[in-house]
């Protein structure tokens, strides 16, 4: 059988990995190395330098490529990496669309980096498909999606999205961090490239940074290879090794990841001292019908609405024992943050409560702790910091 016969949660643990032949161990070993030998000068065994190619790092990128359903997979040392080797495709004149909330160092690449080589950017709603057509012109080459979004958990039809970016000659290039291929497959929906943050779900432990790229364009693919060999943001066979282990218990992880965001959602959706919760998992959500059509659970993440004042809300996730107060996301262990203050604390504060990001807004990454452990330590910082 091949690994296209297995289900994903087989596939997380055996594709692309077989025992060594030689001595029989099971795990891909960590091939701490940067050259290799060659038979006659040119005749080698598939691997000459390690930025080029390296054992362990074929391993990751062949699990990856079979968990989002892809022909090819690329890993690089970060997921701006990754992302920096998709826009590496962009000429000087190129446009390209992206969704206004993306994930603020994609925006920082696109408007601090790419508008040097007289690349333009346009920022659009991407929830709203006439939004999407609107912004394209001639020159646009590139529709950049998130979805879910951060932080407010907004959700793009990407079938709807890929298919205007492919009827204007575009590419449709989906950065699918938050949801996982164990929950959304972006490539079966019609985008071109998926890109992810191996730092997140995928490593799973908080303990690695790395990205990848997945295509079934063969083209597409040997340029991405063309720049891991150029330009070098190559991850090394350690952390390869580290996120090959963390892919092993993704579906597991994920299945109470979500299980804990969904029970924590309904909670805090009830609770007196929250306006709002975003979690596409509630019927009350305005995404809720395309999350539930495009994605096979509503992930780990969600944001709140406390209402409280900037102070309050920074006293309250000061206040949280088990939820550490952190950046990042997707390990095993919940995080909690206050956009205005830290992820979005760039943005000045009256485009950021346009955009509906409150004083009060609180970001959680949901772990795989007890869920009720999660609760009381949610209400103990609410009774803390709020008056
Ligand atoms: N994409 C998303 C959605 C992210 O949240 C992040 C990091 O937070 C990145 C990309 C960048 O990944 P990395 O930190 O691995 O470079």
């Amino acid at each position: 059988m091949s690994d296209d016969d297995f289900r994903i949660e087989t596939r997380s643990i055996h594709a692309g990995q077989e025992p060594d032949e030689e001595t029989g161990a099971l795990m891909t070993p960590i091939h701490a190395n940067s050259t290799y030998e060659q038979d006659a000068p040119g005749d080698h065994r598939g691997y000459e330098y390690s930025r080029t190619g390296n054992p362990t790092r074929t391993d990751l990128e062949a699990n990856l490529a079979s968990l989002e359903n892809a022909e090819h997979g690329r890993c690089f040392s970060s997921g701006m990496g990754a992302i920096n080797t998709v826009l590496n495709l962009l000429e000087a004149g190129d446009h390209v669309v992206s969704g206004e909330d993306i994930y603020g160092g994609t925006r920082r690449i696109f408007d601090q980096v790419y508008t040097q080589y007289d690349v333009e950017f346009s920022y659009v709603d991407m929830t709203d498909l006439d939004a999407i057509e609107a912004a394209f012109r001639d020159e646009t080459a590139l529709l950049w999606l998130e979805t879910p979004t951060n932080p407010l958990m907004s959700i793009v039809d990407i079938a709807g999205a890929a298919e205007i970016a492919h009827d204007h000659d575009a590419l449709c290039a989906i950065d699918n961090t938050f949801a996982t291929p164990y929950l959304q497959r972006p490539l079966d929906l019609g985008a071109d490239v998926v890109t992810h943050s191996l730092t997140k779900y995928l490593g799973g432990h908080s303990d690695v940074v790395g990205g990848a790229l997945l295509t079934n364009d063969d083209e597409l693919d040997e340029r991405f290879g063309f720049y891991q060999n150029s330009v070098g943001a190559t991850p090394g066979p350690h952390e390869c090794f580290l996120v090959l282990r963390g892919t092993k218990t993704l579906p597991v992880r994920m299945d109470r990841h979500c299980d804990n965001a969904r029970e924590l959602a309904a909670w805090l959706d009830d609770h007196p001292d929250v306006d709002t919760v975003y979690y596409p998992g509630l019927e009350s959500h305005p995404g809720h019908d395309v999350a539930a059509e495009q994605m096979d659970d509503f992930g780990g993440m969600l944001s709140f609405e406390l209402d409280a004042s900037l102070d309050e809300a920074a006293e309250f996730v000061s206040s949280t024992d088990v939820f550490t107060l952190a950046e990042s996301l997707g390990g095993v262990e919940s995080l909690i943050e206050q956009p205005a203050t830290m992820t979005h604390a760039s943005i000045p504060r009256e485009e950021r409560v346009a955009a509906g990001l409150s004083d009060g807004l609180i970001r959680a990454s949901v772990g795989v702790e007890h869920v009720e452990d999660l609760k009381a330590d949610l209400r103990q910082a609410m009774e803390s910091a709020l008056e």
